[in-house]
């Protein structure tokens, strides 16, 4: 991974790796959409917090958690990590049946589009990010629902009610995602981007998104 000095990153722009070329209208896409070491590591991370759930096991009767993925059909990730992309991890329990499905860092929600994505291709009103949605294929009116999720549905998850006071000053709203990023340090663009896809991966169970 190309490493970016701490400051360096102007964040008027989808994260990190994206810059201008001489003479270029359209900058390059940024490099975590394109490295699959990158999509495996959230792999690893989701792995790990499915992990976890199961050494809790059923949180309503402590029975035995089994592997039952839910499947998914994803976008915007390199055709190499397709097929790890392709189920969300979820268990049922042996005893009472019960779903526990863990948090992730790849999958908001039922959202087809990986997590990385929509955070990278939905900065409100950036031209940067408008030619990032052409360059991976996203539909325009999809890029606006992404920003339409930020401005309005996540600041009322009960999430982001319940973790929002812990930022002082407080995050400004009409700059989401891009003003929550910039709270979190790291030595790396891809590492910020990773601490706050951890941050934010009780968004993809059921409760914390309502
Ligand atoms: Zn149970």
């Amino acid at each position: 991974m190309e490493r970016i000095p701490v400051g360096a990153l102007d964040l008027q722009k989808p994260l990190g790796g994206v810059s201008r070329l001489p003479g270029q209208e359209t900058p390059t896409v940024c490099h975590a959409l394109h490295d699959p070491a990158f999509f495996r590591f959230l792999t690893q991370i989701d792995a790990q917090l499915a992990a976890e759930a199961r050494e809790r096991r059923c949180p309503e009767c402590a029975g035995p958690l089994h592997v039952a993925d839910f499947p998914r059909k994803p976008r915007g990730c390199p055709a190499s990590v397709r097929a790890e992309y392709s189920s969300r991890l979820s268990f049922t329990c042996g005893r009472c049946d019960a779903r526990t499905t863990p948090a992730s860092v790849r999958f908001l929600g039922r959202r087809v589009y990986v997590a990385v994505m929509l955070m990278l291709a939905s900065p409100p009103a950036s031209s940067a990010a408008g030619a990032l949605a052409g360059l991976m294929a996203v539909p325009v009116l999809t890029v606006r629902r992404w920003r339409r999720w930020w401005q309005e549905d996540f600041q009322r998850t009960a999430f982001w009610q319940s973790v929002r006071e812990r930022f002082a000053p407080p995050v400004p709203a009409e700059g989401l995602p891009q003003t929550l990023l910039a709270r979190f340090q790291g030595p790396t663009g891809h590492e910020r981007l990773i601490r706050l896809l951890r941050f934010i991966s009780p968004l993809s169970t059921a409760s914390m998104i309502k």
